[in-house]
């Protein structure tokens, strides 16, 4: 299997950024997986991603996440869940966060979805401010588990 479900520390952790940063997710419904396939985007390995889940997915997960199904999927590389520290974890949890957008004028379907201000939120800088390069250096890391587990097959 490609997912599995996050370990239960995940979510707490989860909920933890949810109401110090998030209030606005405070009814949205999650669905966090470990992603054990690396991602790449443009040439660049990608530690997580959200999503919105199909019409067909929310359909599926209906009774799982009552009554319409999850509002937004994150896909959480394996390596970094396993490998990388917690601080840095969150700061990714964060990151994926920072997409969501709860639009009140929209009442079937008020879970959106933001760009980026550039490559990362204003917010998340003043964040990680003690810490600014720490997306390529987590990058690096997870990307060298990659390559010796390709050296071990
Ligand atoms: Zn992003």
């Amino acid at each position: 299997m490609k997912f599995e479900h996050v370990p239960e520390h995940i979510l707490e952790m989860y909920e933890k950024i949810r109401s110090q940063h998030f209030p606005h997710l405070a009814n949205a419904k999650i669905l966090f997986l470990l992603n054990k396939k690396k991602m790449i985007n443009k040439g660049n390995i990608t530690l997580s991603k959200i999503v919105k889940p199909s019409d067909l997915v929310k359909f599926l997960s209906k009774d799982e996440a009552p009554e319409y199904g999850y509002d937004y999927i994150i896909l959480l590389d394996q390596k970094l869940i396993a490998h990388c520290d917690d601080t840095d974890i969150k700061r990714v949890l964060r990151h994926e966060l920072r997409h969501t957008f709860f639009d009140s004028d929209s009442l079937k379907n008020p879970y959106k979805l933001v760009d980026h201000d550039f490559s990362d939120f204003y917010d998340e800088v003043e964040l990680n401010k003690d810490d600014p390069t720490w997306s390529k250096r987590v990058s690096q890391t997870v990307s060298l588990m990659y390559d010796q587990e390709k050296d071990e097959k």
